[in-house]
């Protein structure tokens, strides 16, 4: 009897399918009327199908919505996307976990990582040529939230950044270690940077970075913006968002977002993760302590503090962190400090996808 019966359960399976894909369930029905044990089973496999389904279909929404991930010269549909939202995701929990978050990996020596496919998670309707700049109010504990603005030349500095010595963002300790350029190992971090809309000692757009976020993390992509408003009149879209795990005063990094407005991204498109870290120090998010990393010798500090990555073979330059490094072969690649006219001189070109 045991024996058939789990041979049973084959057959109704079968029935149960040729239902669940064709008409319905009425085969079911009128399977139920014959016998109600088979009904039962029946009905099981029917409920174990529907389970089936939904977790096959959930599994393949999510798939679609946090691994859609374009190439970076495909154009980004901006229409209808509401996955996104990061900014105002982060404002509302700021500790909250987030696909896109618990998508990036490691810090493994690059300063950023791209997210979403380099694609900003901006929707249609928040693209626009209005002016506007909005900073988070800081949160209980005191800390910042995001920060959004349209970046263009009406609104960038024309004078020289007065002091901002006066804000302590959380987590601030004036600390230097001597691995450190310059030492301190923590700057006060304009979210949105001071050439771009001019903001000096607005507390809401300062918060604790190191020296290597600031400088090699967020610097690259904000002189990119820069430059590229200086030249074009044009307007970018730019929202920076500190992420803060838990109760910690230092964020673990910031997500920077922009997108060029009147030529639809082709100019600027951008979204990266910066990793709010020091090569060779130790940093507690919670408090913002810090120890030398004993185990963190200058030697590997080689692969992390450079200027621009060349492909010897192409004779193209890139930034650090753009993801034509990953794809070049090691034995065509070379790291390079100094400045990118040098480069020029040596018969080097920018990249056109990181436009170094
Ligand atoms: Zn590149």
């Amino acid at each position: 009897m045991g024996a058939e019966m789990t041979v049973r359960p084959g057959k109704s399976g079968r029935s149960g399918k040729s239902g669940r894909s064709g008409k319905s369930g009425r085969p079911g029905r009128s399977e139920k009327s014959e016998k109600s044990e088979r009904a039962g089973t029946f009905k099981q496999k029917r409920v174990l199908y529907g389970l089936i389904l939904i977790l096959a279909v959930s599994v393949s929404i999510y798939a679609e919505k946090s691994f859609k991930s374009p190439s970076v010269t495909e154009q980004p549909s901006l229409s209808g996307d509401e996955s996104g939202r990061a900014g105002a995701a982060f404002e509302e929990g700021r500790s909250a976990a987030y696909d896109w978050y618990e998508s990036i990996p490691a810090y493994a020596g690059k300063a950023s990582v791209p997210v979403h496919g380099n694609i900003p998670f901006f929707t249609a309707e928040e693209i626009t040529e209005e002016v506007f700049e909005e900073y988070s109010d800081l949160d209980e504990m005191g800390r910042c939230g995001t920060a959004f603005a349209n970046i263009c030349r009406e609104i960038m500095p024309t004078e020289e950044r007065e002091p901002i010595g006066n804000v302590r963002p959380t987590g601030w300790q004036t600390v230097k270690y001597d691995v450190i350029t310059d030492q301190y190992l923590y700057n006060r971090c304009h979210l949105i940077g001071y050439q771009l809309a001019g903001e000096n000692a607005n507390e809401k757009n300062l918060i604790t970075g190191t020296r290597y976020m600031n400088v090699e993390g967020m610097l690259p992509w904000e002189d990119l913006v820069a430059d590229y408003v200086r030249k074009s009149g044009n307007h970018v879209l730019y929202r920076v968002t500190p992420c803060f795990e838990g109760n910690n005063l230092v964020a673990s990094g910031v997500l920077m977002e922009a997108y060029s407005v009147e030529d639809d991204g082709q100019g600027i498109c951008f979204n990266v993760y910066c990793y709010n870290v020091q090569p060779g120090i130790l940093i507690e998010y919670e408090t913002g302590e810090s120890s030398r990393d004993e185990n963190w010798s200058p030697e590997e500090q080689k692969n992390t503090a450079y200027d621009y990555v060349l492909n010897v073979n192409t004779k193209k330059f890139h930034m650090p962190s753009c993801e034509s490094v990953d794809d070049m072969d090691e034995k065509n690649r070379e790291y390079f400090t100094g400045g990118r006219r040098e480069l020029i001189e040596k018969g080097y070109e920018p990249c056109s996808r990181c436009h170094p």
